[in-house]
């Protein structure tokens, strides 16, 4: 069963008369990697502060365990933080860098070497003690800043888009470092991304933020397959977004194209709805078929990602709404899936997403 680590209760942030943060609470549990995911200046980077205790909430309470943490200096929260731009002293050798945090602490000067040398193994660079920060690659600074992080034996880890400033194969390589090594320790970590994918491939748990308030917490699939509202299923992964009449509690006029669902939902008859879809939510039909979900369209064109394709459909029956379909290479090769020709495909029902207009 999890155990709560941290509990952020009603915090709220305002910079002048702005509001930043409203009203988030929160609990985050032992041993779990939680990712902040929101767009630019939704408040992720601010409220990471204020746990981190470089930042005043207005209101609201942080507490740890059974400490109320709400006005602790952050040398008294002992949390460990990465910062996107590495932040290491240019002047100071790897080493130095990594004790750093160590020095004030009252360690000797042996146990200081020996934690060093332990550090620099745990993130690969075992070699890199004597070397400067400019002699450093990108991704090996963020590892020495991790290690540096990490080097008073943390409660807690805060990463702030450690990676984002990264080329994406380091990115890569550093993501699944940073999983293994926060499991291996079994350190209570928060991460800050703007990077759904990051996100969804890292975190045990998504905080999904919007406008200073959290929009959804949960894990990686249940963000991605029950957004709880239009903003998540949209910012999380692709999805097409059709204007639906209810014609039924489960079924929605789309154009001429009736969309039904599994199960009755509380509209009524008429309201306006829009229904979302995955473009992998889809089944491609080899010929054309009537019924209910089935649906020819044109293709205007295909988007090329390696093993899938995304192809754009201007479709009739939905008064001419463009549909996105996902398509494996396969499919494309063995069905001739051209620009131009047109395709066949049926709406999976359960897989309709439907919110108020
Ligand atoms: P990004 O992904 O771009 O870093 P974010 O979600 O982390 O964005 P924050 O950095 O927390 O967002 O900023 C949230 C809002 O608060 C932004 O509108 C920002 O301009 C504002 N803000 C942040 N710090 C301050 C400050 N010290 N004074 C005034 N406004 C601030």
């Amino acid at each position: 069963m999890s155990t709560s680590y941290l509990q952020l209760i009603n915090l709220n942030k305002k910079f002048g008369k702005f509001v930043v943060l409203n009203d988030i609470s929160l609990t985050i549990n032992k041993g779990e990697l939680i990712c902040f995911l929101g767009p630019s200046g939704c408040g992720k980077t601010t409220l990471l502060r204020i746990i981190a205790g470089l930042e005043k909430q207005s209101s609201g309470m942080i507490i740890q365990g059974d400490k109320n943490i709400s006005f602790a200096s952050p040398a008294d929260r002992n949390y460990g933080i990465v910062f996107q731009s590495y932040a290491l002293f240019p002047n100071l050798t790897i080493a130095d860098n990594v004790a750093y945090g160590l020095v004030n602490r009252k360690y000797t000067k042996e146990s200081i070497k020996k934690r060093v040398a332990e550090l620099l193994q745990v993130v690969g660079l075992p070699d890199s003690g004597s070397k400067y920060p400019s002699q450093m690659s990108g991704g090996q600074q963020q590892r020495i800043a991790l290690a540096r992080a990490l080097a008073a034996s943390p409660d807690l880890l805060l990463l702030d888009e450690p990676l984002s400033a990264l080329d994406a194969t380091v990115r890569q390589h550093l993501r699944n470092e940073i999983c293994n090594l926060q499991k291996q320790l079994g350190l209570t970590t928060i991460m800050v991304t703007h990077d759904q994918e990051e996100a969804l491939s890292m975190a045990d748990r998504v905080v999904v933020m919007n406008h200073g308030t959290i929009e959804q917490v949960g894990s990686p699939m249940e963000v991605y397959s029950n957004p709880a509202s239009p903003f998540v299923a949209d910012f999380i992964g692709k999805v097409n977004c059709l204007d639906a009449v209810v014609s039924d509690g489960n079924a929605f006029k789309c154009g001429d194209l009736t969309l039904q669902i599994p199960q009755q939902q509380h509209f009524n008859k008429g309201d306006k709805v829009k229904l979302y879809l995955r473009p992998e939510d889809t089944i491609i039909e080899p010929s054309s078929i009537d019924g209910h979900n089935h649906c020819t369209g044109r293709i205007k064109h295909i988007e090329f990602f390696g093993s899938n394709c995304i192809a754009e459909l201007s479709v009739d029956h939905l008064a001419n709404q463009s549909i996105q379909l996902q398509l494996s290479l396969n499919q494309v090769y063995d069905l001739k899936v051209k620009q131009g020709e047109t395709l066949t495909f049926t709406v999976r029902p359960e897989r309709i997403m439907v919110f108020p207009l």
